[in-house]
């Protein structure tokens, strides 16, 4: 059975199966438990309840827009604009004649964003902060609806924890939040699965599979966010202090 819009919390463990809670009414005990609630996860925070979230100094506005005048004006490959000082970006996707997709990265030490996030916070923001950029971008951000916009928190944890706890095995953020310079979150995630699906295939016994899983993807993820701390110390600095010809993503 397939439970949409459930919220799902665990309780605890018992006789070797997971107690879960569906919105806060209907309980299972699960023989297994893949947990993908995400980088904030929930039932990760009720295992590892000494684990640590730091906030990262970078935050994103990420924007998709319906204007078909201005999708007229860009090219079909991705631009991305860089301040001087480092530290403020903005990056265009046009995603087909009508659509576009938009996004700031930001210190969060330099440049602050009321705290409210209304579309009209946001925009005040993007004006603010990029008014007198390229012509395009002044464009786009003028022209742009903000009731879908999104800010980005980034947040990684100090320290990754293991990757299964008894039956209970993570996958995609909830097991690795990764910060974005990384473009690796939603590849890590797809990866995870499969790996896992792979492996629970086998049928051998739960916690050989769970350790076989953290042995495969655990050291990839390592490399992604000893990366992504890398590209992250980078964009924080003045361009003339960036190193050049580096790729603005991790790769293995
Ligand atoms: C603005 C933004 C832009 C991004 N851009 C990129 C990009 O360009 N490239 C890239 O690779 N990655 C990007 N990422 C990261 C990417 O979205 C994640 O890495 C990816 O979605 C991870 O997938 P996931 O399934 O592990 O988690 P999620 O996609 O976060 O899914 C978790 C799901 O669990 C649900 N959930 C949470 N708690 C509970 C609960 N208690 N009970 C039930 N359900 C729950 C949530 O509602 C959500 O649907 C971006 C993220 C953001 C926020």
């Amino acid at each position: 059975k397939i439970s949409y819009n459930s919220t799902v919390a665990l309780n605890g463990f018992s006789e070797g199966k997971a107690e879960i809670t569906l919105d806060e009414n209907t309980i299972l005990e699960a023989d297994v438990v893949v947990a993908s609630d995400g980088s904030r996860s929930r039932i990760r925070r009720t295992i590892f309840q000494d684990e640590i979230m730091k906030a990262v100094l970078e935050n994103e506005v990420v924007n998709i827009i319906e204007n078909e005048e201005l999708a007229g004006k860009i090219e079909s490959n991705f631009l991305k604009f860089h301040h001087e000082n480092g530290g403020l970006t903005f990056g265009i996707l046009k995603l087909s004649s009508s659509k576009i997709l938009w996004y700031c990265q930001f210190d969060i030490t330099k440049h602050f964003i009321n705290e409210d996030y209304t579309p009209d916070c946001i925009k005040q923001f993007m004006l603010d902060n990029f008014d007198n950029w390229n012509p395009l971008i002044s464009s786009i951000i003028e022209g742009s609806g903000y009731e879908n916009a999104h800010i980005w928190r980034v947040y990684e944890l100090e320290k990754l924890n293991p990757f299964y706890h008894q039956n209970v095995v993570f996958i995609g953020d909830a097991a690795h939040p990764l910060i974005p310079f990384t473009s690796q979150g939603v590849t890590s995630a797809l990866k995870d699965s499969f790996t896992l699906t792979q492996l629970l295939a086998e049928g051998n016994d739960l916690q050989e599979t769970f350790s076989k899983y953290e042995e495969d993807r655990k050291s990839e993820i390592e490399i992604h966010i000893k990366n992504g701390r890398a590209l992250l110390e980078q964009f924080l600095l003045p361009l003339n202090e960036q190193p050049k010809n580096t790729l603005p993503i991790s790769y293995k």
